[in-house]
C-alpha cells in the first residue's frame, strides 16, 4: 500500500515489544482509536505529548495514503479519584468543587480541551464519543461477558472475572497492581479476587450521574467505555490503539480483556504508546505544586513562567524527541526550541520566496527517501526533523549563492506535505497571506486609476485616490509610478 519510501512502515508495537511491519487488517483503512481525556480539568503538558504524538502518527499515514478513521473518546463518566476501583467520580469531585452539574464540568473542560489542542495544531478526531453518550453500548457489552462467563454480578455491581481470562496481562505483563502502588487499600469486599475489576457500579442515592441497568441503577466503570465505543466505531477488531505509557495498565489491559472476551476475537493488531513528560526533570503533579497547564504556558500567566510560549514552540519541542522517550520541559529547553522553528521558518520563508533557477537539479528523492525512512522507522519525527535541517540549509546555500535549484516548485510542494500536512509546524501566515491580499488590491486599485487617467478619465481616478484616502491608504505619485501608504 502506498510505499513512499524506500523502506516499509515499522511500528513499534507494545503487544509484541518489538518493531514490526505495518500491515493494516483492510487496507486502505485504517481504524485508530486512541484514549481521550478525562474532562474535569484543563490539558497539560502530558496530553500536548500524547495527542501531539499520535497527531502526528494520524497525519503520517494520510500523507502514505491510508484512509485513516481516528476515534478519541471524551471520558465523562466513571473515572474514578486516583484511578482506583473505588472512590469519587473525577467529575463529580470538580463539579462539587465548582458547584456546579457534571456535565457542565464535562462541557467546560471538553471545550478548553479541544482550544488547546487546536492551538497546538492537533487535527480534531472523526469522531470524539462521549462515554455518556454510549451507556447501552457499555451495557450490553457489559450483559455479554455476563453471559459468556467472563463477569458476574455481586449486589448491583458488575466485576470481570480476570482468572476466566487466560490471556490477561498480555500487554502489560501484569495481572495486578504492583506491590509499589501497594498503599492502595482494598474494599470492594465483593469481589472474588482483588485483580477483578469493575464493569458496573451501584450507584449511592446521591451520586448524580447514575442510569437504569439490568442489575440496578449505577454507572459504568471506566474501562469499559473504550472498548464499547472503539468497537461500535471501528470493529470488533481494529489496526491501532494508542495511548500514554501509564493507560498500559491496568486501563488497557482491561479494554483488551473486555473486548476479546465479550467478541472471541482479537481486539487491536498494534498498541502504541507514549512516554511521559517531566518538568525541569521532575515528575508533574498538582499535589508538587509544579502543574502548569497548557493554556498558562500559552498565556504566560503562571509564576513558575517568566513569559508565554507559543503553542508551536510547544508543538515543535515535542517533535524534536520521539514518541517513547520521555521529554524533559524547561523554559531553557523551550527557548533553544523557539530559536530551532525560527530557523526553519526563515529557511522555509527564503524558499517560498525564491523562483527555480537554471541551475542543476537538488537531490529531491534522496531528500525525499531519507524524511521518509525516518518517519517509516516508528514515525521518528526527531530524525525527519533533524534531515529537514540539513537539506534546507543546503537548499538556502545553493540560493544564497544565486544558484537556486530548477526544481525548486517540487521542493515547495513536498516542503508543504512534510512540514505543513505531517509535522503541522508550517510558518504561520493567516496575517500574512491577508496583507499580501491588501496590498495586491490596492495595485489593482492603482492600475486601474492609471487606465482611468490615461483615458482622461479623472472623475475616476480622483474617486478612487479619496476613497482609498478614506479607507486610510495615501496615494503617492512619483517620476517611478504610483505608491501607497497604509495608516497605522
Ligand atoms: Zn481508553
Amino acid at each position: 500500500m502506498a510505499e513512499k519510501g524506500t523502506q516499509q512502515l515499522h511500528v513499534y508495537n507494545t503487544l509484541s515489544r518489538k518493531k514490526e511491519p505495518f500491515e493494516p487488517l483492510n487496507p486502505p483503512h485504517v481504524g485508530m482509536y486512541v484514549c481521550g481525556p478525562t474532562v474535569y480539568g484543563d490539558a497539560h503538558l502530558g496530553h500536548a505529548k500524547s495527542y501531539v504524538s499520535f497527531d502526528v502518527v494520524l497525519r503520517y499515514l494520510r500523507y502514505l495514503g491510508y484512509k485513516v478513521r481516528y476515534v478519541q473518546n471524551i471520558t465523562d463518566v466513571g473515572h474514578l479519584v486516583d484511578d482506583a476501583e473505588e472512590g469519587e467520580d473525577k467529575l463529580s469531585k470538580q463539579a462539587r468543587i465548582e458547584k456546579v452539574q457534571p456535565m457542565e464540568i464535562a462541557e467546560k473542560y471538553t471545550y478548553t480541551y479541544f482550544r488547546d489542542m487546536d492551538a497546538l495544531n492537533v487535527l480534531r478526531p472523526d469522531i470524539a464519543p462521549r462515554a455518556t453518550g454510549h451507556i447501552p453500548e457499555q451495557i450490553a457489552m457489559v450483559k455479554k461477558l455476563i453471559e459468556n462467563g467472563h463477569a458476574y454480578e455481586v449486589n448491583g455491581n458488575v466485576y470481570f472475572d480476570v482468572s476466566s481470562d487466560e490471556e490477561y496481562g498480555k500487554l502489560s505483563g501484569r495481572k495486578t497492581e504492583d506491590a509499589e502502588s501497594g498503599t492502595r487499600v482494598e474494599t470492594a469486599s465483593d469481589k472474588k479476587s482483588p485483580e477483578d475489576f469493575a464493569l458496573w457500579k451501584k450507584a449511592e442515592d446521591k451520586h448524580i450521574m447514575k442510569w437504569d441497568s439490568p442489575w440496578g441503577v449505577g454507572y459504568p466503570g471506566w474501562h469499559i467505555e473504550c472498548s464499547a465505543m472503539s468497537t461500535k466505531y471501528l470493529g470488533e477488531s481494529f489496526d491501532i490503539h494508542g495511548g500514554g505509557l501509564e493507560n498500559q495498565f491496568p486501563h488497557h489491559e482491561c479494554e483488551i480483556a473486555q473486548a476479546e472476551c465479550a467478541h472471541d476475537k482479537n481486539f487491536v493488531k498494534y498498541w502504541l504508546h507514549n512516554n511521559m513528560v517531566t518538568l525541569e526533570g521532575q515528575k508533574m503533579g498538582k499535589s508538587l505544586g509544579n502543574a502548569i497547564n497548557l493554556h498558562e504556558f500559552f498565556t504566560g500567566d503562571h509564576k513558575l513562567l517568566t513569559r508565554a510560549w507559543p503553542p508551536e514552540v510547544i508543538r515543535f519541542f515535542l517533535l524534536q524527541s520521539h514518541y517513547r522517550s520521555t521529554t524533559d520541559f524547561s523554559e531553557e529547553a523551550l527557548s533553544g526550541a523557539e530559536s530551532g522553528l525560527k530557523n526553519l521558518h526563515s529557511m522555509i520563508q527564503t524558499i517560498e520566496q525564491t523562483e527555480p533557477g537554471d541551475g542543476k537539479e537538488f537531490d529531491l528523492k534522496s531528500f525525499k527517501e531519507a524524511f521518509e525512512s525516518s518517519m517509516n522507522d516508528d514515525f521518528n519525527s526527531a530524525q525527519a526533523i533533524a534531515i529537514l535541517f540539513e537539506k534546507l540549509k543546503e537548499i538556502r546555500k545553493r540560493i544564497n549563492d544565486g544558484n537556486s535549484p530548477s526544481n525548486l516548485d517540487e521542493i515547495k510542494v513536498f516542503l508543504h506535505s512534510v512540514v505543513e500536512e505531517v509535522l503541522g509546524i508550517w510558518p504561520k501566515e493567516e496575517a500574512g497571506r491577508d496583507e499580501q491580499l491588501t496590498s495586491d488590491l490596492i495595485e489593482m486599485l492603482i492600475e486601474i486609476r492609471k487606465d482611468a487617467r490615461a483615458n482622461k478619465n479623472f472623475e475616476l481616478s480622483d474617486k478612487i485616490r479619496d476613497d482609498l484616502n478614506e479607507l486610510g491608504v495615501q496615494l503617492m505619485d512619483g517620476k517611478d509610478g504610483t505608491s501607497f501608504e497604509i495608516d497605522k
